[in-house]
């Protein structure tokens, strides 16, 4: 999730580590800390709350010693933002420092196995209970430090990438990754370690990237060593980087934008992860579970939103009518808060914010709990105001979203409101056991599907070239697809500064259709679901009228092209599912055009990324 770097060698390893925390800044945390060996041996713990310069205001004057240390910048899933809940973690005797990037996902079971062994925590993290499973092990089996580790992991189950040190050992540092990333840098007689390789490059271009299960035992007076939680060592694989410090911010991509529009198999994959059991397709969400009884005897559920967040739950209200039979209704929480609205005392009220700041669905959330009604929220930024003010709730998990213009959450919050809509419909009866697997079958596979149609985005650059003259657009789709035509058109305003209109593409011959000629371009998403032929109609009805037409279809499709004068193939996935997919080529288009005007992608004019004022 977030960053981080660690080195040993012979410079003092705090200004190094400092310089490497502030490459990682651009990937958004909430916190940041160091620990370092001192030469006699002792352990120094250096961590708060806020950016890396707050860090280093923190250690101004503290003369941090020590030639190895470890360094982190959180992204919080475990308790909230603070400076307790900040890494490095200390062991309960404080002889173990350890960063953690990512999550246990069975910390509670561990933790109640080291409460009973009589541990005692300082922090809600997942991370500290990491820290003492390998100080218990160490201390009750009486082995090395990269012995308890390695047994300690094996009793992990979820995502990370983690360093150790420990008190009296000034040379050896101890990382190892499962699903997140870990790079070691060599050097001469020194080694660097970082969760993104470039944020190291100023001190070596030779890396050894740890594979998934794999432990490194790194030694400044020795031959790096590689093995599996086994023990096996395999042979070290060192490989070049060539890369320019200009292109670090964005690890490699030009924006933010674009790199978190490619982020996406992963960011599904930590959407998904520890909820939809692979095996089974059982569907876990402890939010929904542990308050089953608000979920069965809702007799509404009401959406608020903004902005993109709102688009999703329209898709959230076809899942959750279809699924569930619950009456759902979507409200801008702007207008909602200020409308006198019904609530009832067994209304559940949905709130859906990316950074969970956003005021006015803030303000709706707490109009909606004290007129009674049970409220969740779907956030993607941990500890934040919404996901605090909620009874219950369940994060996104795709990782600090920065380009103003959202991509990653709205997949992410689609991919969500799929998995509770599979829950409730099944609690309730609702919802076919054939249906259930088949949906949660293919959010398994959606990530998979994600990198697919990620594939079309040279074509929808070259596409991107031909409409950049374009000064409106329209943007149509029925169904799942009308929301994605929202979002879609959304993105092309927020970043080219193009105006572009959503509609549901039936609703074009009452009244929009007078817009169409040749210099109005539509986009119609056209992909086969139970609205595909009606959709046809109504692309035909702009194509007799001169307009000119980008549809989004499925892969394979013949039909469309017929009418269209450019077709973009997206694979196919469950129909409920298939606005995840489909909006990625809208998301490309918009961010094609946007540069090729020259816009500001990351930071367009006049919008900020998370709405705190009304
Ligand atoms: N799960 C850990 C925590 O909440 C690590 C988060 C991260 O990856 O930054 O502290």
């Amino acid at each position: 999730m977030c960053g981080i770097v660690g080195y040993v060698g012979e410079r003092q390893a705090c200004p190094v580590i400092i310089k490497g925390l502030h490459r990682l800044e651009y990937r958004g945390y909430d916190s940041a800390g160091v620990a370092l060996v001192t030469p006699d041996g002792g352990l120094n713990l250096y961590k708060c709350k806020g950016k890396v310069s707050d860090l280093e205001r923190f250690l101004d004057g503290k003369q941090p010693t020590g030639t190895i240390g470890i360094g982190h910048t959180r992204w919080a899933t475990h308790g909230e933002p603070n400076d307790v809940n900040a890494h490095p973690h200390f062991s309960a005797s404080g002889n173990i420092a350890l960063i953690h990037n990512g999550i246990i996902e069975n910390f509670r079971v561990l933790k109640d196995a080291l409460v009973q062994h009589g541990f005692t925590f300082r922090s809600s993290t997942d991370s500290e209970v990491l820290v003492n499973l390998i100080e218990y092990i160490r201390d009750t089996n009486g082995c090395t430090l990269e012995e308890a580790v390695r047994m300690a992991l094996k009793q992990v189950v979820g995502a990370y990438a983690i360093a150790v040190i420990e008190r009296g050992n000034t040379s050896q540092i101890i990382a190892a990754k499962q699903s997140s990333p870990m790079a070691i840098g060599i050097g001469k007689g020194e080694f660097f370690l970082s969760s993104d390789a470039a944020s190291i490059i100023d001190y070596t271009q030779d890396f050894v990237y740890l594979g998934d299960g794999e432990v490194a035992v790194i030694n400044k007076n020795k031959p790096l060593r590689i093995m599996n939680l086994g023990g096996k060592e395999s042979p070290v694989d060192i490989q070049k980087l060539e890369l320019s410090i200009s292109q670090l911010e964005k690890g490699g991509y030009p924006h933010f934008m674009l790199k978190e529009i490619h982020e996406q198999p992963d960011t599904l994959v930590d959407c998904i992860r520890g909820r939809v059991n692979p095996d089974t397709r059982e569907i876990i969400l402890s939010g929904v579970l542990d308050h089953r009884e608000k979920f069965l005897g809702a007799g509404r559920i009401i959406f608020v939103a903004c902005g993109t967040s709102w688009h999703a739950s329209l898709i959230g209200e076809h899942l959750i009518e279809s699924m569930c039979r619950i009456p759902v209704e979507v409200e801008y929480a702007s207008e909602f808060r200020y409308r006198n609205p019904i609530i009832r005392k067994d209304d559940v009220v949905i709130a859906v914010s990316q950074s969970g700041e956003t005021a006015d669905t803030l303000a709706a959330v707490e109009m909606a709990r004290s007129a009674g009604a049970f409220v969740y929220g779907i956030c993607n930024v941990v500890g934040s105001s919404i996901a605090r003010a909620t009874h219950s709730g369940t994060y996104i998990h795709v990782g600090p979203e920065i380009g103003v213009a959202s991509t990653k959450a709205f997949t992410g919050q689609v991919t969500v409101m799929a998995m509770l809509a599979l829950v409730i419909g099944r609690l309730k009866g609702t919802l076919g056991e054939d249906k259930y697997h088949e949906v949660a079958g293919a959010l398994l596979e959606l990530p998979q599907t994600m990198k697919e149609v990620l594939k079309t985005a040279d074509q929808v650059a070259d596409l991107a070239k031909i409409f950049t003259y374009a000064h409106n657009f329209i943007y149509l789709g029925r169904g799942y697809n009308y929301p994605t035509a929202l979002e879609g058109a959304l993105k092309l305003k927020e970043i080219s500064y193009i105006h572009a209109e959503g509609l549901p593409a039936a609703e074009m011959k009452h009244g929009p259709i007078a817009l169409i000629d040749a210099e109005m371009p539509t986009v119609a998403i056209a992909t086969q679901d139970h609205t595909y032929e009606k959709t046809l109609s109504n692309i035909e009805e702009i194509k007799a009228r001169g307009g000119k037409i980008i549809a989004i279809v499925s892969k394979g499709d013949r039909l469309a092209r017929r009418c269209a004068d450019y077709c973009i193939e997206v694979p196919v996935t469950a129909e409920c599912l298939m606005p995840v997919i489909s909006s990625v080529p809208l998301q490309l288009l918009a961010y094609y055009i946007a540069t090729y005007k020259g816009r500001s992608v990351d930071q367009p004019r006049n919008l900020a990324k998370s709405v705190t004022v009304e």
